[in-house]
């Protein structure tokens, strides 16, 4: 008496990613509703089973699907949008903005719905998300028929989809408490990483996750700057300092982890964390190399993720698993690190492990959910075949099988792909979709690079604020009378401050951009300890906006805001075309003189050495007031031993271009 299913899969070579790497050729498998009832050789499944529906697979691979452990689905809409350039650029300069400006649940939506249909392509069958507006991504993803643990992302800075944190940990409780339980979308939370987070933030995530039992997905120890700060700010490297914030209380998804040792290893091991490995972005943004190796030696449940399209810049898992094993062969000088068989594992069972589900999927074993491919690996780029070991299967299908080998795909029960023919998705209406944003992404960001001022507001995060700066400024011989000058009744000092003041300021092709400097100021303290150093960044107007008599200036300051990125930084993205550099020592005085506040700034100028220059500077927020302060300015600077035939109305700037 044979038992019934609702199909059979016959004619197979099935590998089923066991823990015992189980073969059967020809095999089968039947499938019940949403479930894999039983997996063996053809003939004793046929003999146990009937069906309704016999699919014979031809002789192709059926195996389980891959599972991407780590992206960002909807990023493939800025999929080639800024490539080549470093982590911070890429991501504060070109990713931040557009996605403030673009993402919305509508983007999240048509980004999700190219991913899967590229996903289902490449034999993906589950994956991991983190991006924002996550409901959509599930939405997308669960109508597209795919398997996925949703993030959503939290972190400490406004996002497309929260001003606060407080309103997307609100955000993510409510998205978890609507999808917990659903057939195909693990609901999940994603703080996006130590340092895109405060410790409140990490630890209430983790209460959030082990509150609904689901998994929390986290950037790890991505970069050695990720690290290097780490220690310089908390003494630890990144997963202590996790660990420290309460993090392992929740069933963590850690992407990344290039740069942990063998401690950092244990406490993941001992938390039971899974791991996503993700060699191609890793590459791209040389990141350096995870050892993947090693935390596989030390039992880590390690997948492998092709982490979001605009650092990959696909989502093909079959190129992901090749690179893995090459990467770890190459970095550890072992072409026996990291088999093919073993690579394979962790795109399949280890990444399912790695995201919580190893019980839901990753192997073709009765009671686990029906996601599998079938691959054809008898196509010309992978003839011939080689039967001798079993694990030559696996080698071809690593090492010289393509994702457009993958033929057929199933997700819990339900076919979505059938002879290279997706059955849930439409991919000339998605893709005509996505060019359309592109469109408005070009549109967008060529407006941005046509000046200075959008490029920089762009940035965001900072203050515009536009003022007028009255000043006048003389050469000195020497500073010791102006210090005796200053003791004057007439004169109230209200502060004194006093800097090393590192400025560069960025020149572009066209004047009409203004100039912009980026300044260190070093407080120091009369024993000349350094107080505190602080960045900020100015942009400067380019042109004069009146002088006033004896060479009194007006000029104009468009906007300034801290410098909260490196000079590095803000040359590989502001791509000036020259940089002058001036160092100065600043004494700097707050002054009251007939009512009116005045900085008074005593200069000396060593890079390039151009001596003593005493300043008074006062701004105003109008044109109106500024008559007024110039005149007393002039008053000011003769009562402190200044000469008004001394009047330089250049800045440093020029008076370095003079080399005067
Ligand atoms: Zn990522």
């Amino acid at each position: 008496m044979t038992q019934y299913t609702d199909l059979l899969l016959v004619n197979a070579l099935v590998l089923t990613m066991d823990e015992e790497m189980h073969q059967h050729e020809p095999g089968a498998v039947a499938v019940n509703d949403d479930s894999i009832l039983a997996v063996g050789p053809e003939a004793e499944i046929c003999k146990e089973y009937s069906a309704a529906q016999i699919v014979d697979c031809d002789g192709k691979v059926l195996m389980p699907g891959l599972v991407n452990a780590h992206t960002h689905v909807p990023m493939t809409l800025l999929r080639g949008l800024a490539d080549d350039l470093r982590l911070d650029v890429w991501l504060m300069g070109y990713m931040m903005p557009v996605e403030r400006e673009f993402v919305s649940p509508d983007f999240v939506r048509l980004g999700t719905q190219l991913a899967c249909a590229e996903l289902i392509r490449a034999g993906v069958t589950c994956f991991a998300d983190m991006y924002y507006f996550e409901e959509y991504v599930a939405r997308a993803t669960a109508e597209a028929g795919l398997r996925a643990v949703c993030s959503q992302t939290v972190l400490k800075f406004p996002a497309p989809d929260a001003e606060s944190f407080e309103d997307s940990l609100a955000a993510a409780r409510d998205f978890i408490r609507l999808w917990k339980g659903h057939a195909l979308i693990v609901p999940s939370v994603a703080p996006h990483a130590p340092y895109t987070c405060t410790p409140e933030i990490l630890r209430a995530t983790a209460q959030l996750a082990a509150e609904f039992d689901v998994p929390l997905h986290i950037h790890i120890a991505e970069t050695a700057l990720e690290v290097e700060n780490m220690r310089r700010e908390n003494g630890m490297p990144v997963v202590p300092y996790a660990k420290k914030q309460g993090l392992f209380d929740a069933k963590v998804l850690a992407a990344h982890c290039v740069h942990i040792d063998e401690g950092e290893m244990r406490t993941l091991l001992h938390a039971g964390a899974g791991v996503s490995h993700n060699p191609s972005s890793n590459l791209k943004l040389a990141s350096g190399f995870a050892p993947v190796q090693k935390m596989l030696d030390a039992g880590l449940n390690v997948g492998i993720g092709t982490d979001g399209p605009a650092s990959n810049n696909d989502l093909d898992m079959f190129e992901e698993v090749r690179l893995a094993a090459f990467v770890a062969k190459c970095v550890s000088n072992d072409p026996t690190s990291v088999p093919a068989a073993t690579a394979l594992t962790m795109a399949t069972r280890l990444g399912a492990r790695a995201l919580h589900l190893g019980s839901v999927t990753g192997t073709l074993e009765p009671g686990k959910r029906a996601d599998l491919i079938l691959v054809d690996i008898s196509r010309l780029h992978n003839s011939p075949r080689f039967r001798r070991e079993p694990d030559n299967v696996y080698a071809q299908l690593v090492y010289a099988g393509k994702a457009s080998d993958v033929s057929d795909v199933m997700v819990n029960g339900k076919w979505l792909m059938q002879d290279r023919e997706l059955l849930t998705l439409d991919e000339s209406e998605i893709t005509q979709a996505a060019q359309e944003y592109a469109r408005k992404i070009d549109i967008f960001l060529m407006a941005r690079e046509q000046s200075v001022f959008s490029k920089l507001v762009a940035l965001g995060g900072s203050v515009e604020e536009e003022s007028f700066e009255v000043q006048v400024k003389v050469k000195l011989d020497e500073a010791a009378p102006v210090l005796e000058a200053l003791k004057m009744p007439e004169i109230e000092i209200l502060r004194k401050k006093h800097y090393h003041q590192h400025d560069v300021y960025f020149t572009f092709s066209d004047p009409a951009q203004g100039r912009l400097r980026y300044r260190e100021d070093e407080m120091v303290d009369d024993n000349e300890q350094i107080l505190g150093v602080r960045g900020r960044l100015t942009l400067i107007g380019p042109s004069r906006e009146g002088d006033f008599a004896h060479n009194v200036l007006l000029s104009r300051i468009r906007y300034y805001a801290p410098a909260s990125n490196s000079l590095r930084f803000y040359r590989e993205y502001f791509k000036p075309v020259s940089e002058i550099q001036v160092d100065k020592e600043r004494l700097r005085w707050l002054v009251r003189y007939k009512d009116e506040e005045f900085y008074v700034n005593l200069d000396r100028v060593d890079t390039p050495q151009l001596g003593y220059y005493l300043e008074i500077k006062s701004r105003t927020w109008s044109r109106r007031d500024a008559e007024e302060k110039a005149h007393y300015s002039t008053e000011l600077i003769t009562l402190l031993g200044g000469s008004l035939n001394n009047t330089i109305t250049k800045d440093y700037v020029e008076l370095a271009g003079q080399g005067k």
